[in-house]
């Protein structure tokens, strides 16, 4: 290709795209890049932001391909320049190399507070008892007490019900403070909306300066989203300084997000605290509360014996209350055991109450990989020792619930050699039909 083979194959493309997309998304995405140079191997082009590189890349490299030369590593040959620094605001993101798709559908980043969930509608006890009392803390005294404050837990387990608890409070109790409650998601999808707009720095102000308490939520999908990071970043640092309130939640502690080294410091400088699953007692209480709610009386001996069977989640327990509430107001009938498990029977999980212990996966794995038990307790690193240990530790992961540090303690080991053999053996089962074969050999041999 010549150089200005290049330059006809930029105007090519854009003719193809012009043909395949709406005039609105032409005229935001494709009309402000220029071409800034075009050699006969590659063409540089000039992009306003990284997220019109992002956008070019995430939704037309196929075409792009056929146009334009490739890499050997197959990609297309195009060098991006995002225009000079001066031009863009402060902290729109830096270029990185990041092919995630942009959504286009904008969303109002506002989440509304849900009606239910308060401070006095969740039940407290031993494993979310510190996660309430700081929750309080920061929403008697926003800004004050814990900056910021970082909850996180395991699915369907109080997290945003605690968030918006925090926010309700504060809209109650102060009412001069601003509260903003976003989810990550709809916080990147407002940024890529007011790039497009060019209203950045409206937005920007309005996070930075007309925010006293903001509340995010499931900030684990930020990752993987590298250009966001940074603007999410300079957000938390500028409400930080200025004293205001930052609560975020997560399903992982901080230092298990792929999130920059920076964004983690500045999260673990807080206060984490974590929410685990309720205990039995807790379990109970809880269900008692959502029935009585919904205005329906549950026996305790019934109460208990959903609460033996579903352990790992309130939202499933919540659902138990709400597949009961219907089926005995259809059909007029009383609260039995035997009611409960015909209803239930699929969202009851096997098992009850039996705890599953390191030393029973132990034995399990000696038995089906033919090792001792003692092997795979020592440090010999012998490959017919170290992948049966490391699926012990895999097992004990998936199959315990305790944290990475607790388990890790199990093995004499760290949390770290924890998390290695889980992505080891996650990776190697996709691909390993006997090891995957093997596996649930064992899973099957501990449930028996
Ligand atoms: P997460 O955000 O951790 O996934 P949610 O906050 O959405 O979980 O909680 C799921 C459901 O369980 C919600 O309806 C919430 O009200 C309820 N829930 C969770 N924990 C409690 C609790 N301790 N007391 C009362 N309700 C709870
Ligand atoms: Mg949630």
């Amino acid at each position: 290709m010549s150089a200005n083979d290049t330059q006809n194959a930029w105007d090519q493309f854009l003719k193809y795209v012009k043909g395949h997309c709406s005039a609105a998304a032409f005229g935001n995405w494709l009309a402000p890049i220029k071409v800034l140079e075009s050699t006969a191997e590659e063409i540089t082009l000039e992009v306003p932001n990284v997220f019109v590189k992002e956008y070019l890349l995430s939704n037309y490299k196929k075409e792009l391909k056929l146009f334009f030369p490739v890499t050997t590593t197959g990609e297309p040959q195009i060098e991006f320049v995002v225009v000079a620094p001066e031009k863009k605001s402060a902290a729109i993101p830096t270029p990185t190399v990041d092919h995630h798709p942009v959504q286009q559908n904008a969303q109002s980043h506002e989440v509304k507070l849900n009606e239910n969930y308060r401070f006095e509608t969740f039940i407290e006890g031993p494993t979310n008892m510190f996660v309430k009392s700081a929750a309080i803390g920061v929403a008697t005294r926003p800004g004050q007490s814990y900056n910021l404050l970082f909850i996180h837990g395991g699915v369907g387990l109080g997290k945003t019900h605690i968030l918006h608890s925090i926010g309700h409070y504060v809209k109650d109790h102060h009412k001069k403070l601003r509260v903003q409650c976003i989810t990550t998601e709809a916080f990147i999808n407002d940024l890529v909306d007011s790039l497009r707009n060019k209203s950045v720095d409206k937005m920007k102000r309005f996070y930075r300066s007309d925010v006293d308490v903001l509340l995010v939520d499931d900030i684990q999908f930020l990752q993987n989203r590298l250009n966001f990071e940074e603007e999410f970043c300079h957000t938390f640092e500028t409400l930080i300084n200025q004293k205001k309130q930052i609560v975020i939640t997560s399903d992982k502690p901080p230092s298990q997000l792929k999130l920059s080294e920076r964004l983690i410091a500045r999260m673990e400088w807080g206060l984490v605290a974590h929410v685990g699953m309720p205990d039995l007692e807790t379990r109970v209480a809880i269900l008692q509360h959502k029935a009585q709610q919904k205005g329906l009386e549950i026996p305790n001996n019934v109460a208990f014996f959903i609460a033996e069977h579903i352990y790992n989640n309130v939202r499933q327990l919540e659902g138990a209350v709400n597949r009961l509430c219907a089926h005995c107001k259809l059909l007029d009938l009383n609260i039995t055991e035997e009611l409960v498990e015909k209803t239930l029977r699929e969202m009851m999980q096997q098992a009850p109450n039996k705890k599953i212990s390191v030393e029973q996966i132990l034995k399990s794995v000696a038995t089906v990989f033919q090792v001792r038990v003692n092997d795979l307790k020592g440090s010999t690193r012998t490959k017919d020792i170290a992948l049966p240990r490391q699926v012990a530790m895999y097992l004990a992961y998936k199959m315990i619930n305790e944290s990475l540090q607790m388990l890790g303690a199990s093995f004499g080991k760290t949390h770290s050699t924890i998390l290695h053999a889980c992505k080891t053996i996650e990776k190697k089962v996709a691909t390993n039909e006997i090891l995957r074969r093997q596996i649930g050999m064992v899973e099957r041999n501990i449930a028996a």
